[in-house]
């Protein structure tokens, strides 16, 4: 069979993790790379692949078999993935919660008018603790979620940091509180607000000059992102903010609580976690398993946008299934 030919549409941290997740599957091969940058500026890793203007992406259409979408959530991938959903098989990290029915409808509307298969969403959260959560919700009905993300870097809140006055880089921290996650798993089932889930650590590095009670101050009052958190504050030079702090760690867990027997007097705890040593690597790590699926799911005469709900796991291996019911099973 030859291999699974994938396009890669942006090249950020994601574009580079992903080009690093396909030379770890020998059944997938880099076609090629699209930003919207000169493509000449870009130096990818990988020999005799091209780099190509986004604007060019249709010329490719029968070269590649689906494109890895690895633009922002914000703003690229609302545009990006309906636009290049009707043209190829695709797969998106679309992180943004509260807008994916929306993006959903748009992508599917898109996929099946050019009878192709597209999977958005995918990564980790949402991604795999979504099916953690859907599976434990299905097989304990009587019981609590629970989802705590970190120790990991929150690249959102680092923005937030480094645009207050006075602050000439940042770095922030989401820190799940372990007596939270105690009682959870001593199966206490604790109503938990903001407050006690997580705090937020913040290394910042200071201009010269700058009032640092100030910057505290306004990190630690500001609405949405660390006024419900006990946030701390701490200034280091900029040389130990790249010496330290210069990965993009992450990670998290899923739980579900729950009870069964007559009377609830049995109890099961399900823990996911995950510990990452690079949040992009791992992410695209998953994007490059969810493109397999859909391009087998594609050959299989399925249209239409999927998540990861709807993508049995045998479509993520390169195993058969005989395979697999031989050695996983
Ligand atoms: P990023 O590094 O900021 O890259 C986003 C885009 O910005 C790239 O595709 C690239 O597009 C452009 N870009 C990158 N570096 C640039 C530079 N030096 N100058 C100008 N433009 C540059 O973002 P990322 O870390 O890859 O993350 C992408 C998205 O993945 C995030 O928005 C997040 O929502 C999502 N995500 C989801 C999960 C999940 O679990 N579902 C996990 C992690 C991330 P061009 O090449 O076209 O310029």
């Amino acid at each position: 069979m030859s291999n699974i030919r994938i396009g890669i549409v942006g090249y950020g941290n994601l574009g580079r993790g992903v080009e690093l997740a396909i030379r770890q599957n020998p059944d997938t091969e880099l076609a090629a790379v699209f930003t919207r940058r000169d493509p000449s500026s870009l130096k990818i890793l990988t020999e005799g692949v091209g780099v190509y203007s986004v604007n060019d992406v249709a010329d490719f259409k029968d070269k590649i078999d689906v494109l890895i979408l690895c633009g922002g959530s914000a703003t690229d991938l609302p545009v990006q993935t309906p636009k290049f959903a009707e043209l190829f098989n695709v797969i998106d990290s679309f992180d943004t919660h509260a807008r994916i029915p929306e993006h959903f409808a748009n992508v599917d509307a898109a996929a099946k008018k050019g009878g192709n298969v597209s999977v958005i969403s995918v990564g980790w959260d949402p991604g795999m603790f979504s099916v953690q959560r859907l599976y434990g919700s299905c097989i304990l009905p009587e019981g609590k979620d629970y989802t705590f993300w970190g120790k990991g870097v929150s690249q959102g809140h680092s923005d937030a940091i480094r645009r207050v006055e006075g602050v000439a880089d940042g770095k922030q921290y989401t820190v799940p509180v372990q007596a939270a996650m105690d009682a959870v798993r001593n199966g206490e089932d604790p109503d938990l607000t903001t407050r006690q889930k997580h705090t937020r650590e913040c290394f910042v590095v200071a201009e010269d000059g700058a009032d640092k009670a100030k910057i505290e101050e306004t990190i630690k009052t500001m609405p949405n992102y660390f006024s419900d958190y006990d946030t701390t504050v701490n200034f280091i030079s900029q040389d130990e903010l790249n010496k330290n702090h210069s990965g993009i760690p992450h990670g998290g867990f899923v739980f579900r609580s729950g009870k069964t027997g007559v009377n609830g007097e049995t109890r099961h705890i399900i823990e996911y976690s995950l510990k990452l040593g690079s949040n992009p690597e791992f992410t695209s790590s998953i994007l490059v398993a969810y493109a397999r699926a859909a391009v087998r799911m594609k050959n299989e005469g399925m249209t239409g946008c999927k998540t990861v709900f709807d993508i049995a796991p045998a479509y993520l291996s390169p195993k058969s299934g005989d395979e697999l019911r031989a050695s996983m099973l």
